[in-house]
C-alpha cells in the first residue's frame, strides 16, 4: 500500500516537509545504489538532519507499518540500499558530523553519514587513523561500512569493519534507541554490536558509531609487481604468508583490469602483463624493511619481469590510485559490467583463476579480475553490452562464478555483502536451519518485518518459490499421485 496522506502529514511534521522529498524526477535519484541492474522507485525519500529526526522518522514508518530502508552514499554492490516499493527511504548522509575524536584513548564518535576517508583525516593532526579503506572510501558512509561490514585493501592485516567498531546508537524497527557495544567493545552478554555488524540494514538505523582508531605506521614499503602468469602471482602470494610476513595489503590485477585503470589515471602499470601485484609493509621500520628484502627475494623466485618499488608518498599514491580506480575504469573497456565478490581459499586461487576464464570464454564474455589476493576475494568484474542484449549471460555468469567460490570451500561475498544480488543464493551456502537461525535473529529486532525487508536472506516472494499456503498438486486432487 502506499504512503497515505495521514502518514504523510506525520513524515512532514516530524522532518519538516522540505526534508521529504515526493517528486518522481528527484525519487528516481534514490532508485538504485551501485547495482544498477535493480531498480525500484520508493513512495517517499526522507532526508534528516539529526539522530532524533531519525528516530521520529522510523517511529512513523511503525505506526503506519511502512517499509524503510536506510541509505548512506548509495555505494553499495549488492542492491542493500534498494528501495522497497510502497516503502520510505531513511537518507542518513547529513548527518555527517565528526561527534569527537580522543586521541587519548584512540576513538572517534561519529555520525553515520561521516565518510570512511574523513574519518581519518580527521583524526591524522594526531597521528592516528581509520583502518578499513574501501576503494569507495572516498564517499562511502561510516554507517554503509558498519551495516556491510565492509573491507578494503589493507583488512588483511588490520581486520574488517567489525574489528574497529566499538559501539552503536541505533534506531529499531520499533522507534526504540538502543546502545549495542560499548566504549570498551567488551560487554557482558551476546555480542549484540557484532550481530548489527553486516546485518545490511536489516536490524536498525545507526545514528552514531564509536570506531577504534590506530596509530599511523612508523613506515610504509610498497612495491608493484609483473608476473608472467596470474599462478606464478598466485604462488608470490602463498609465499608470503608461508614465510610468516603479515603485509598490510597484498592485491593482484590482471591485464583487462590494468588496462581499464591505465586508460583511466595512468598511474604506471604495465599494459599487456598478465598479473600485477601490489604488496605493501607497514610497521616499525626496521622490521618492515627486513620483509620488504625477503618479500622482493620471493616474487623474484616466482619470475618477476618487473619490480616497481614507490619512492615516496606521490609514487605510492600513483600505485593505490591506479588499484583503487579499476571497478569504475572498468566503464572505460566495456559499455556495461557486474561485479562480483566471492572469496576462495587463498590456496585456490589459481585454480578458480582458470576456471572463472574458462567459464567466460564458453558463453563468450570477458572477465576482469582485481582482487584482495592476500584474503582470497576475489572481484571478477564480468564485462557485457546490455544493448547488444547480453545482460541476461552476464548475469548468469556472475552468479554462477558466486557458486564457484561457494564450491571451493569459500564464500558467496567477502565485502560487499548479500543485498538483494545474492538473497537467492544463501541457500548454496547455508541450511534451512542455519538460515531459520539468521531469521529469527533478525525477527527478534524486528518482528513487523519493516526494516529493509527482502534483503539479505531468501524470501519464497522473491526467489521464485510460489508463495501462499500450501496447495495440493491437482495431479493429487485426482488421485493419479500421492504424497509419501
Ligand atoms: C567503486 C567502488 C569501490 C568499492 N570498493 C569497496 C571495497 O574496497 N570494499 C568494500 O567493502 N566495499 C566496497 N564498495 C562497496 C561499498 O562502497 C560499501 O559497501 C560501502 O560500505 C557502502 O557504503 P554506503 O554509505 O554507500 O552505503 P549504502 O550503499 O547507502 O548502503 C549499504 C547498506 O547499508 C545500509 N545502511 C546505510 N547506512 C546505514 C545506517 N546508518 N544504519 C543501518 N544501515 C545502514 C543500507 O540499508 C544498505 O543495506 C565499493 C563500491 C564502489 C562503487
Amino acid at each position: 500500500m502506499p504512503v497515505d496522506t495521514a502518514a504523510r502529514g506525520d513524515f512532514d511534521q516530524a522532518l519538516g516537509a522540505e526534508n521529504v522529498i515526493s517528486d518522481l524526477a528527484r525519487l528516481r535519484s534514490y532508485e538504485c545504489d551501485g547495482l544498477t541492474g535493480y531498480r525500484v522507485v520508493p513512495s517517499l525519500v526522507l532526508l534528516p538532519h539529526t539522530a532524533e529526526q531519525v528516530t521520529a522518522a522510523v517511529r512513523v514508518c511503525a505506526a503506519h507499518a511502512i517499509p524503510f530502508v536506510a541509505r548512506g552514499a548509495g555505494t553499495g554492490l549488492s542492491g542493500g540500499a534498494l528501495p522497497v516499493a510502497d516503502g520510505v527511504v531513511i537518507s542518513v548522509a547529513r548527518l555527517r558530523r565528526v561527534i569527537e575524536v580522543d586521541p587519548v584513548d584512540r576513538r572517534a564518535s561519529l555520525e553515520p553519514g561521516v565518510t570512511n576517508l574523513d574519518i581519518t583525516r580527521a583524526a591524522a593532526p594526531h597521528g592516528l587513523y581509520y583502518a578499513p579503506d574501501p576503494s569507495s572510501q572516498q564517499v562511502c558512509t561510516i554507517g554503509g561500512n558498519v551495516a556491510e561490514n565492509s573491507g578494503g585493501a589493507h583488512c588483511l592485516k588490520y581486520g574488517f569493519t567489525t574489528n574497529h567498531v566499538l559501539a552503536m546508537e541505533v534506531v529499531l524497527a520499533d522507534g526504540s534507541v538502543v546502545t549495542l557495544g560499548g566504549d570498551t567493545g567488551e560487554q557482558a552478554g551476546p555480542d549484540l554490536r557484532g550481530v548489527f555488524l553486516g546485518s545490511e540494514g536489516t536490524v536498525g538505523i545507526a545514528t552514531s558509531i564509536t570506531v577504534r582508531l590506530l596509530r599511523t605506521p612508523e613506515t610504509v614499503r610498497t612495491l608493484l609487481a609483473d608476473f608472467p602468469s596470474v599462478s606464478a602471482a598466485g604462488e608470490v602470494v602463498s609465499d608470503i604468508v608461508a614465510a610468516g610476513i603479515v603485509p598490510a595489503a597484498v592485491e593482484m590485477m590482471d591485464t583487462l583490469a590494468i588496462e581499464a585503470a591505465e586508460a583511466a589515471v595512468h598511474a604506471g602499470y604495465t599494459l599487456g602483463t598478465p598479473a600485477a601485484l601490489v604488496v605493501e609493509l607497514d610497521g616499525p621500520a626496521e622490521e618492515c624493511d627486513g620483509q620488504f628484502e625477503q618479500v622482493k627475494a620471493i616474487c623474484e623466485k616466482h619470475g618477476c619481469t618487473r619490480l616497481h618499488i614507490a619512492g615516496d608518498a606521490e609514487e605510492r599514491a600513483a600505485i593505490w590510485r591506479g588499484r583503487k580506480s579499476a571497478f569504475a575504469a572498468v566503464g572505460r573497456i566495456s559499455p556495461d559490467y557486474f561485479v562480483q565478490d566471492g572469496v576462495v581459499p587463498r590456496t585456490r586461487l589459481a585454480e578458480v583463476l582458470s576456471r572463472i576464464a574458462a567459464m567466460g570464454d564458453a558463453v563468450g564474455l570477458r572477465v576482469a579480475n582485481v582482487f584482495h589476493a592476500g584474503d582470497g576475494n576475489l572481484h571478477p568484474l564480468v564485462l557485457y553490452d546490455a544493448a547488444a542484449g547480453e545482460t541476461e549471460r552476464a548475469e548468469k555468469l556472475s552468479g554462477q562464478i558466486a557458486e564457484l567460490c561457494v564450491e571451493l570451500g569459500g564464500s558467496l561475498s567477502g565485502e560487499h555483502g548479500i543485498g538483494t544480488d545474492k538473497a537467492c543464493s544463501m541457500p548454496k551456502m547455508y541450511g534451512e536451519v542455519d538460515l531459520e537461525v539468521m531469521r529469527r535473529v533478525r525477527g527478534a529486532f524486528d518482528p513487523a518485518g519493516l526494516c529493509n525487508p527482502g534483503k539479505l536472506l531468501p524470501t519464497p516472494r522473491l526467489c521464485g518459490e510460489r508463495p501462499g499456503k500450501f496447495r495440493p498438486h491437482p495431479l493429487e486432487q485426482s488421485g493419479v499421485i500421492e504424497r509419501l
